[in-house]
């Protein structure tokens, strides 16, 4: 029995990833002092592996995106230098970026149908590729999850590509005795046909050399299937795929092969229990002999090290491993295993037992049922008296340097609590000021005194932890710090009311109450194992319940409640969705069963709602913001379809854009929206929030929005 390891954060101790590679961007390093830079990151990640485990990929760097560089190894992308390989990830001519699988991890989406050629071939030799082209044991996303993930290729051309690639895949082998091949697609919903052609393709794979197939983040449903390939191992998340794990006991797992044991969480920060983990070690090695402890997905999605973390309550933190304390936690899973000591473990549970008093899931109904969405509708504009096409944006607004220099100077104690909220009302007095003259309907206070719209809540809620580096990768060099959710949810103070109050006090227009919804907290958390999500969820949308309640007895109109993330937990096989979008519903409409007088905005920044829409319908929001520059405006026809009455608010501007939108382009977008939606039910605003832009470049933009509305008006007048 030996120990795997793979997928270990990027990030380095000193967020060393972020720093060098934004200093390329900035152009104050070269690209040899780059290249040096992550190769010693990558010596540091060896070292640490080195500490606890036997078998591991020496390569798993990567520039920006291991996607990309798939794509790059197969030469669908050739950059001749570092610096085209990053306008290939950021800048205009920068390909698109999605979520992988069900994580707030995103990946490059190669578009076949933008390429001007597709040939298959052996590129490892391409400057981006440095890392692998040095090592011995590469890891590299395979073949059919690369294809799977892509755009523009029609079943046929699927087939011929995945076959082109596995053929040039022998090719890269030939400078490798071992490689790490990653399949994570394999444990999607796949067709006959799919299985087939993966079958088909990966029965030519070089026998000779030790090929890791590796695949995650769910039960792969043809298992059986790959007993014959002719690989070195098989790595398989039983952590997320339970049902994979109890066919393995029952069918058996072939001789010649190594049995690659994911049973080790790389997704949550829970500490193993022992005593599990080797019960099922036990079974499995009745099975097959050949095994290899492992974690049953890549360690990325989890921060560096608890250790780093001196303000955690030592109770709390001897419940968690990072992504360190999980390699010793594979290495002692083997120790305990050959030595069969007792364990005696206090189990979590056990331990966070006194933070969780209340039993939860009782359901108790505070819910009535709204009224009709054409009775709210009436009253609702009887008070806010909007004109037609009213225009707003999603909530916050420039997060300059100053103001989270001053935010550090506040966390450091070089400010005061009174100092520094004098300094964020001035903000909002001013961004309400501007927006004034600017001219737009319904107003925000710009989420000045938030860090992050997930964090800032953590930090007000009880229940909620926050970690001071407990960073981890979303996309690129972009980290950020999911907040620890450790006992029960209750909102002890308010929020953000007094900024919503205060902005309200400045101005005649309706401000906005910005809240982030239940969902996306639950989905950019680290929540508890052994309480159901949406226990959690619910709790956290009572607590919003709570502060909308208070908004109203203060006179607040209007309340939005982003849900950017309420189609990331949703499982990765669709016959699983029922289940996990029924909760998601239920407690979005708790966190909104407020006055029926106050209308409820909600916000979703992605395209491609067809295969969510029903669910969304379910809803109980009244007007509901949508990304539309990106998508060229495709998603309207999904509201249409199913005679969706509500009001819609179209982001005309793709705010992730540093260029300007032309005053033409939307107005042609408006008008093709006005082709299927009622004049009476559109609204305009950005796509998203406006936090990573520059004050200089927000201004004309907003300028146009409201000269198109004003047109539109004169047009469309009643
Ligand atoms: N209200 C948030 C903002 O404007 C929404 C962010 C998001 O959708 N990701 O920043
Ligand atoms: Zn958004």
């Amino acid at each position: 029995m030996k120990t795997y390891a793979y997928g270990f954060p990027r990030i380095g101790f000193n967020k060393e990833y972020k720093i060098y590679i934004e200093k390329f961007w900035k152009e104050e390093i070269s690209e040899e002092e780059l290249i040096k830079k992550l190769t010693e990151l990558e010596k540091n990640i060896i070292n640490v592996y080195q500490k606890y485990i036997e078998v591991f990929p020496h390569s798993e760097m990567t520039f920006y995106n291991e996607v990309l560089d798939t794509a790059i190894l197969f030469g669908l992308y050739n950059p001749k230098n570092l610096k085209e390989y990053y306008e290939l990830c950021r800048g205009e001519k920068a390909l698109e970026l999605k979520k992988w699988f069900n994580t707030n991890y995103h990946y490059i989406v190669c578009d076949f149908k933008k390429l001007n050629k597709i040939e298959i071939f052996n590129n490892i030799d391409n400057i981006s590729l440095v890392f692998k082209r040095n090592s011995k044991f590469p890891h590299i996303i395979g073949p059919f999850t690369f294809l799977k993930l892509s755009k523009g290729l029609n079943d046929k051309k699927f087939r011929e590509v995945f076959f082109e690639m596995i053929y040039v895949l022998n090719n890269i082998l030939k400078y490798f005795n071992k490689v790490q091949i990653d399949e994570p697609a394999f444990s999607m919903e796949l067709t006959r046909e799919e299985i087939d052609i993966i079958k088909e393709g990966y029965k030519k794979i070089d026998s000779d050399k030790d090929v890791y197939l590796i695949t995650y983040y769910d039960d792969i449903d043809f298992i059986e299937e790959l007993y014959d390939l002719p690989v070195k191992g098989i790595g398989i998340d039983f952590v997320r795929g339970k049902n994979t794990y109890e066919k393995i006991l029952k069918i058996g797992f072939p001789q010649h092969k190594t049995l690659i044991a994911g049973i080790i969480d790389g997704r949550n920060i829970w500490r193993s229990n022992f005593n599990k983990k080797l019960d099922e070690l036990r079974l499995l090695s009745k099975v097959t002999k050949d095994i290899m402890i492992s974690n049953g997905s890549p360690l990325y999605h989890l921060p560096l090290s608890i250790q780093l973390e001196k303000e955690i309550p030592e109770d709390i933190k001897e419940c968690i491993s990072f992504a360190v304390e999980r390699l010793n936690e594979i290495k002692l899973t083997k120790e305990y295993f050959l030595s069969s000591v007792v364990i005696n473990q206090k189990p979590i549970d056990e331990i966070l037992f006194k933070y969780r008093k209340e039993k939860i899931f009782t359901k108790e109904k505070i819910v009535e049922k709204k009224p009709s969405y054409e009775e709210r509708r009436e009253a609702q504009s009887k008070i806010l008296n909007l004109p037609l096409f009213p225009t707003t944006t999603i909530g916050s607004f420039p997060q300059t340097q100053q103001i989270r220099e001053k935010r550090k100077q506040f966390l450091e104690n070089k400010l005061t609590s009174y100092e520094y909220e004098e300094f964020i009302f001035n903000k909002i007095k001013e961004v309400i000021k501007f927006q004034e003259d600017i001219g737009l309907d319904v107003l925000v206070h710009g989420e000045f005194e938030r860090t992050d719209m997930v964090e800032f809540f953590a930090f007000k809620l009880e229940g909620f932890l926050t970690t001071k580096n407990g960073w981890v990768i979303s996309y690129g060099t972009r980290i950020y710090r999911p907040p620890i959710i450790y006992g029960d949810i209750i909102r002890k103070k308010p929020l953000t009311l007094n900024e919503i109050l205060f902005a309200q006090s400045q101005t005649n227009k309706p401000v906005k109450g910005m809240l982030t919804g239940p969902v996306t907290m639950v989905a950019w958390s680290f929540c508890r194992d052994d309480i159901p999500l949406k226990e959690v969820a619910y709790q956290i949308a009572k607590a919003i319940r709570e502060e909308i309640l208070e908004y109203e007895k203060n006179g607040i109109k209007i309340v939005q409640i982003d849900e950017p993330a309420f189609r990331e937990k949703a499982p990765i096989k669709k016959r699983n969705w029922d289940d996990y979008f029924e909760w998601a519903v239920e407690v979005f409409n708790l966190a909104t069963n407020t006055d029926f007088k106050t209308q409820i905005h909600t916000h979703m920044c992605y395209s491609n709602f067809s295969d969510i829409i029903k669910y969304i319908n379910r809803l109980d929001f009244d007007v509901i913001s949508i990304e539309n520059a990106r998508s060229k405006g495709d998603i309207i026809n999904e509201f249409k379809d199913i005679g969706f009455n509500r009001q819609i608010g179209i982001g005309v501007w793709d705010i992730h854009s540093p260029y300007p939108p032309k005053k033409e382009d939307i107005l042609e977008m408006l008008e093709n929206v006005l082709k299927v939606i009622p004049k009476q039910n559109i609204w305009i605003n950005p796509d998203c929030g406006l936090k990573t832009r520059s004050w200089q470049e927000i201004e004309q933009p907003l300028k146009t929005l409201v000269e198109v509305a004003n047109f539109l008006r004169g047009k469309n007048s009643l």
